[in-house]
């Protein structure tokens, strides 16, 4: 519609629209969608949104789908902003808000990416997407394939939560098991993909996953009547909804719909798996792998970020932070949102509430200002992470009957 061209990220170098592209043939980065916003701006207006459709879609012109009958959508975006009191109190916070992605189809935020991924492989005739998946990506691109008619060929480390693998399963994906993490998953889809005619839409190594996170940047800056927030904390695996947002608010200035004011950008990961947090710390614009990744946030656990230079780019340039947090935190945090809010969050959103905890108590922000946690998936994902506690609550009661521990 209103696409320039594609951009390289890193070495700027450009590519046409209206072709199937991975990643850029010169340096290897993410390339990204690059729009014509000048002439948007003069027929697009703020107002006109107003009564426009409940999705990501309500943002069209700036989505880069070409024919309408390609749009490929179950309904994602457009999740609640909520204010969340008790546990903002609980918090020593006047203004926390949780955007609760969990609402979302297939219950995560990787609705958003895939929706538009694979609107655009249905528009530039690709048949079969693969990805590496850790659970949601999966559950996401199964889904909207379906809806398609497009062959889904997921390739799963076995660990995966159970139910993930089953709802791919049951959409008629291609599911692979393998031993090993997403990162060895994601070099398997790279080394077959030729021979099997696989389109690769692993994170940021097709530019459209990224176009529709980037909806999350419109849909916060519109809920908070074209303001954005002081502070977003976001659970940083691949770091496309980062990526995406950071994106999105250039691209709302440059329509001047938002002024140049941004917010503190605060990456999340768990201690187990770090790398943008250690790069950060260390100052460095990339990230090394990180070695023998290990947590029970399955979204988090990304060893190596092909978009690691953006994340760190935009965490600098925005003066905010990058915080590790243990999953027995994360898994705490969790249990506090469902208890303190009714949000049952998944455990890469419930990483947010230790981290602002932290972030908090050193002083790095502020009780009055304005911030906005995400919760990108649901925790009923997760069902055997918050069973396993209550079951080991349970062991020392039985042996305190035990004969060992009678008085
Ligand atoms: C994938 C995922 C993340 C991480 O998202 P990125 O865009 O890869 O950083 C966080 N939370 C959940 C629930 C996810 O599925
Ligand atoms: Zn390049």
């Amino acid at each position: 519609m209103h696409v320039k061209n594609l951009e390289c990220s890193f070495c700027h170098r450009e590519y046409e629209p209206g072709r199937l592209h991975n990643v850029c043939t010169e340096c290897g980065k993410p390339l990204l969608v690059r729009y014509d916003l000048k002439r948007i701006a003069k027929f697009l207006t703020r107002q006109s949104l107003f009564a426009r459709r409940s999705d990501i879609w309500r943002y069209r012109e700036l989505l880069p789908v070409r024919r309408e009958d390609n749009i490929v959508t179950l309904g994602e975006g457009w999740t609640p902003l909520l204010h969340a009191k008790t546990l903002g109190e609980s918090l020593g916070l006047s203004e926390l808000y949780v955007k609760d992605e969990s609402l979302n189809p297939t219950q995560s935020f990787k609705a958003r990416g895939m929706s538009v991924a694979v609107s655009m492989a249905k528009e530039l005739g690709a048949k079969k997407l693969a990805a590496p998946s850790a659970g949601n990506a999966g559950a996401a691109l199964a889904a909207y394939c379906a809806h398609a008619r497009i062959g889904a060929y997921l390739l799963m480390p076995r660990d995966t939560p159970r139910a993930n693998i089953i709802e791919c399963e049951v959409a008629g994906a291609h599911v692979r098991l393998m031993d090993g993490l997403i990162t060895d998953c994601g070099a398997e889809v790279a080394r077959l993909k030729e021979s099997e005619g696989w389109f690769d839409v692993s994170t940021l190594k097709e530019p459209y996953r990224v176009e529709g996170k980037k909806t999350l940047g419109f849909e916060i800056a519109e809920q908070l009547a074209w303001t954005l927030p002081d502070v977003i904390v976001y659970p940083t695996g691949g770091g496309t909804g980062l990526i995406g947002m950071w994106k999105a608010f250039d691209e709302l200035q440059q329509l001047g719909w938002i002024g140049e004011k941004r917010p503190r950008m605060i990456s999340v990961q768990a201690a187990g798996c770090a790398p943008i947090v250690r790069a950060f710390e260390a100052g460095d614009r990339f990230a090394e792998e990180f070695e023998n990744a290990a947590t029970v946030a399955s979204g988090l656990r990304v060893p190596k970020a092909i978009g690691d230079f953006l994340i760190l780019d935009a965490i600098r340039e925005s003066e905010g932070t990058a915080v590790s947090v243990t999953d027995e935190e994360l898994i705490e945090g969790a249990r506090e949102l469902a208890r303190s809010e009714g949000i049952f969050a998944s455990p890469e959103g419930g990483a947010c509430v230790p981290a602002i905890r932290q972030l908090l108590a050193r002083g790095a922000v502020k009780p009055d200002e304005k911030v906005v946690l995400f919760n990108t998936g649901s925790g009923i994902k997760y069902l055997d992470l918050f069973e396993s506690r209550s079951k080991a609550r349970k062991t020392p009661r039985k042996s305190a009957l035990g004969p060992a521990m009678r008085p």
